[in-house]
C-alpha cells in the first residue's frame, strides 16, 4: 500500500531549478532511499514533503493526505529528524525526549525510544557530553516521540565514524522492524545499497532512476565480470582464455599474466565449461572470483558523475 505519493513536484530558486517534475510513490514499510550528488535537489525535495517548503507546482500526498487541507493532521503521522544543532545542549538525553514529547498528544514510551536508539545508558547524561553518533541517534530518537508512521532522516550519517555509522544502521532496521516508512536521504552508497528497500537515485532536480539497488544493478547489466588465476603461469591462462572465447556466455576476455578476467551473460554457464576444460586439460585453478556490479556503478552509469563520499 502507497503511503506518500509526489507527482510532478517543481521547486525553483529564481533561476535554478532545484526540483524538477519529480514523481514517485513510497509503500508503507519501506526504507527508501534518495542519492544523488551535491546540489541534486534532495533536501528540498525532502523539505517539501516534511510540509517545510511549499512547492512551485505538483502534488504531494501523504496517507492520501495533502498539507494545505490535513496539515494538523499530517503532523501527527510524521516524524522528521532535527538537525543535531536543534538539540538542547544542556538538557539530558531523556530531558530532550520529553521537551519534545511535550509538542504532541499521542507519544511512544520515551524509555522505549531510548532503548531503540540505544541511549537507555546515557539517559541522564548532558546533550554536550554525547558524542557525534549518540547525538545523531538522539535526533533519530526525538523524529520518534509521537510514534510516527513515516519518518525522514536527512543525511543522519553524515560525518560520522564507521561504527557511529553502524549503529545508526541498526536503528534504521529496528524501525522498520516497527512497521515504520522510512525515508532517507544519504552520500554514502554503502548506507543505500544496504538499508534501503528502494533506491531513487536524482541528479539535477530530476530522478535518474527507481528500484530495488538489486534490480538497478541487473538492469544496468545482465553481465558479470570472473576472474580466475592459473596454477601453470601465463600459458595456461591462455590456453584456458583461447578455448572460452568461443562460448557464446562470454562477450569478452582479458589475459594479464597468469589472470584471467571474462565477462559472461551467463556465468554458472562459462564456469562450468572452463572447469570441464581445466579439468580434461589437467590445468590448476588457483582462484576464482566472481564480482558483482555495485550500487556505485550503476550511480555512475545513470549520472555520468563520480561517488565521493
Ligand atoms: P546536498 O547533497 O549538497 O545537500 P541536495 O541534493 O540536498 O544537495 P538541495 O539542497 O535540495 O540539494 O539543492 C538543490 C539546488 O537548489 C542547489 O543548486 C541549491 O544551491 C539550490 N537551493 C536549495 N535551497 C535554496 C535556497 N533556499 N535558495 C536558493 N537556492 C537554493
Amino acid at each position: 500500500m502507497s503511503i506518500l505519493e509526489v507527482k510532478d513536484l517543481r521547486k525553483t530558486f529564481g533561476s535554478i531549478v532545484a526540483v524538477d517534475r519529480i514523481s514517485f510513490e513510497v509503500m508503507q514499510g519501506e526504507v527508501f532511499t534518495i542519492i544523488g550528488p551535491n546540489g541534486a535537489g534532495k533536501t528540498t525535495t525532502l523539505e517539501m514533503i516534511e510540509g517545510l517548503q511549499e512547492p512551485d507546482t505538483g502534488t504531494i500526498a501523504l496517507k492520501g493526505l495533502n498539507w494545505k487541507q490535513h496539515g494538523d493532521k499530517i503532523k501527527q503521522f510524521i516524524g522528521v529528524q532535527p538537525q543535531s544543532s536543534a538539540l538542547f545542549d544542556l538538557l539530558t538525553v531523556y530531558e530532550n525526549l520529553d521537551v519534545f514529547a511535550s509538542f504532541y498528544n499521542k507519544t511512544r514510551s520515551l524509555d522505549e525510544i531510548m532503548e531503540l536508539i540505544n541511549l537507555t545508558d546515557h539517559r541522564n547524561k548532558k546533550v554536550k557530553a554525547l558524542s557525534g553518533g549518540q547525538k545523531q541517534r538522539l535526533a533519530i530518537g526525538l523524529a520518534m516521540v509521537n510514534d510516527p508512521d513515516i519518518l525522514f532522516l536527512d543525511e543522519p550519517t553524515t560525518g560520522l565514524d564507521p561504527q557511529a555509522r553502524r549503529n545508526i544502521w541498526d536503528v534504521v532496521l529496528k524501525l522498520k522492524e516497527l512497521g515504520k516508512t522510512t525515508i532517507l536521504t544519504t552520500h554514502y552508497m554503502e548506507e543505500a545499497e544496504k538499508l534501503s528497500d528502494r533506491v531513487c537515485i536524482v541528479d539535477q532536480g530530476r530522478v535518474v532512476a527507481l528500484d530495488t539497488s538489486k534490480r538497478l544493478i541487473q538492469q544496468l547489466t545482465q553481465e558479470r565480470e570472473i576472474e580466475l588465476v592459473f596454477a601453470g603461469g601465463p600459458e595456461a591462462a591462455k590456453r584456458a582464455a583461447n578455448h572460452i572465447d568461443d562460448e557464446p556466455s562470454v562477450s569478452r576476455s582479458a589475459v594479464e599474466g597468469a589472470r584471467v578476467q571474462l565477462w559472461s551473460v551467463r556465468p554458472e554457464e562459462t564456469l562450468y565449461r572452463l572447469f570441464r576444460f581445466t579439468t580434461e586439460q589437467q590445468l590448476e585453478v588457483e582462484q576464482v572470483t566472481i564480482k558483482d556490479m555495485s550500487l556505485e556503478d550503476v550511480f555512475i552509469a545513470f549520472t555520468g558523475k563520480e561517488w565521493r563520499d
